[in-house]
């Protein structure tokens, strides 16, 4: 199979599409840049999806927001741990990680929410919820 420059992933958490890497195979686990989800690559005919392998799981939403943080090089306070455990909070009563500190639970509010994916925090310095702070 060749694969073509112009090839793109589907990211079912930020619901965007990220370009597909030279040596990519079905199965592979990779990391979206745009939200830091683990995602294991699955084809359905030319279109490129990822899968959720812990979907739900505490492990799955703790991985995402540090490597969301990585790939951004934001940092976290002390108040981490209390809106980690809002997120779980919101995946037990509403069946995902939606935003603590949002009544909304629609996808583009599933952390890290579209605005701070937008440049929230490079913006104001912190997202909505102050989960991720730009470093100083
Ligand atoms: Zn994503």
């Amino acid at each position: 199979m060749t694969v073509h420059e112009n090839m793109r992933v589907y990211c079912p958490v930020c619901q965007a599409k990220f370009r597909f890497a030279p040596g990519w195979k079905e199965g592979d686990v990779v990391i979206c840049p745009i939200c830091g989800q683990k995602l294991r690559l699955k084809r359905s005919g030319d279109e490129w999806t990822g899968d959720r392998p812990e979907k739900g799981t505490e492990k799955e939403i703790r991985e995402r927001v540090d490597e969301y943080a990585r790939l951004k090089v934001f940092v976290f306070n002390d108040m981490k741990e209390e809106l980690v455990q809002g997120l779980l909070a919101k995946n037990r009563r509403f069946g995902d990680f939606y935003c603590p500190c949002r009544m909304e639970h629609v996808p583009e509010f599933m952390c890290p929410c579209k605005p701070t994916r937008g440049g929230d925090v490079e913006r104001n310095g912190k997202c909505y919820c102050g989960l991720y702070w730009k470093k100083v």
